[in-house]
């Protein structure tokens, strides 16, 4: 087969413990999925759970022992951060149950949802989609994927992000509103879930801006630490 000009390259992640990577086909993000934050941004914290997406090639690649560097993105103020578990799925389906969900888990990574907090409160105002807060070039950091079998109790870990040293949030991942398996049935209803999707799990409380030169250290228990600046 030929084409009209080079198609774009496959977006990968490394994978702990193994030569090969991960091939990202979507990013499906869970919105409002911590109590406090909900209510930091106006909200009770008791809603069905819902999603939106980034574009995969919104993925920066921060590798194992490494800092990545992410530019400070146009037409924002107010670059915030949101630090989360990220879920690997590594085998498909549709109308997937929560008692068989992890089943079909590959493996988690720790992510950063950056959002252009100015331009989704826009949006959000105006009942429009908030692609353009959420779904930006350079908008998805992300770790190296641990397998589940090597990766701990996932359900039950410590998340946290400092920022030049300093705690900004610092949760657990048992606080979900809805837990890893729930939000994979809920979502594999919506949409046939393929393998290389990543589901962004949702942020705890604590989320602020960044500028241009801060350091971000984020981790979820048992992931590792994912290192990025800002530049
Ligand atoms: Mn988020």
């Amino acid at each position: 087969m030929s084409f009209v000009f080079s198609p774009s390259p496959t977006v990968s992640i490394p994978v702990l413990g193994s030569p090969a990577r991960y091939p990202v086909h979507r990013i499906y993000c869970v919105g409002r999925n911590y109590e406090e934050h909900a209510k930091e941004m106006g909200f009770t914290g008791r809603e069905p759970p819902f999603f939106f997406l980034k574009p995969a090639d919104a993925i920066v690649v921060v590798e194992a022992g490494h800092t990545g560097s992410m530019p400070y993105p146009s037409q924002t103020k107010n670059l915030h951060h949101e630090i989360e578990l990220v879920v690997a799925i590594g085998k498909g389906g549709k109308n997937i149950q929560a008692a068989d969900a992890l089943n079909h888990i590959y493996g988690y990574a720790v992510g950063l949802d950056m959002t252009r907090r100015d331009l989704q409160n826009d949006m959000k105002k105006q009942g429009r989609p908030w692609c353009i807060g959420k779904a930006f070039d350079h908008s998805a950091p992300i770790g190296p994927i641990t397998p589940a079998a090597q990766a701990g109790d996932v359900m039950n870990a410590e998340i946290y992000v400092q920022v030049n040293g300093q705690d900004r949030q610092r949760s657990n991942v048992s606080k979900l509103i809805w837990n890893v398996a729930e939000t994979i049935e809920h979502l594999s209803a919506a949409w046939e879930l393929q393998p290389g999707d990543l589901i962004y799990t949702g942020t705890p409380e604590g989320v602020a801006a960044v500028v241009s030169g801060d350091t971000l250290v984020g981790s979820v228990a048992g992931l590792g630490e994912l290192r990025i600046r800002v530049a």
